[in-house]
């Protein structure tokens, strides 16, 4: 388990609000939302950035992408839309040094592509 911001949030050492937990991944709340949704989708196992990730996590990363999904249902915007982003290091814009997937939704997005 990382031993950054998150891996403290996954070890209950700071306080999040947590949206969904299971064996491999957690999901919780941004402290500082860009849109009306905007919940963070974590591994639990240590993974810096998508540069880390190797074959045998490929199960793990369909995981994260299959919870988010099922989390935009579960809230009612899926077929509304939403998007999901992955920053990876400085020009990613990475802050957070544990691989995680932000699930933006909830309102038009604007502001990429
Ligand atoms: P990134 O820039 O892709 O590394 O994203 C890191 C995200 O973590 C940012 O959107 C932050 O707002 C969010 N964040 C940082 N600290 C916390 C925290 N304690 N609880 C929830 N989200 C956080």
């Amino acid at each position: 388990m990382s031993d950054t911001i998150f891996g403290k949030i996954i070890r209950r050492e700071i306080p999040a609000d947590i949206v969904y937990e299971d064996d491999d991944l957690i999901a919780f709340k941004d402290i500082s939302p860009q849109a009306p949704v905007h919940v963070l989708f974590v591994p639990k196992a240590t993974i810096a950035t998508l540069n880390d990730l190797t074959p045998g996590h490929a199960e793990l990363v369909g995981k994260l992408f299959l919870a988010a999904a099922k989390y935009a249902k579960a809230q009612g915007f899926a077929d509304d839309g939403y998007r999901c982003v992955i920053n990876c290091n400085r020009h990613g814009g990475q802050t957070v040094f544990q691989l995680h997937l932000h699930l933006l939704g909830g309102a038009p997005l604007h502001g990429f592509g």
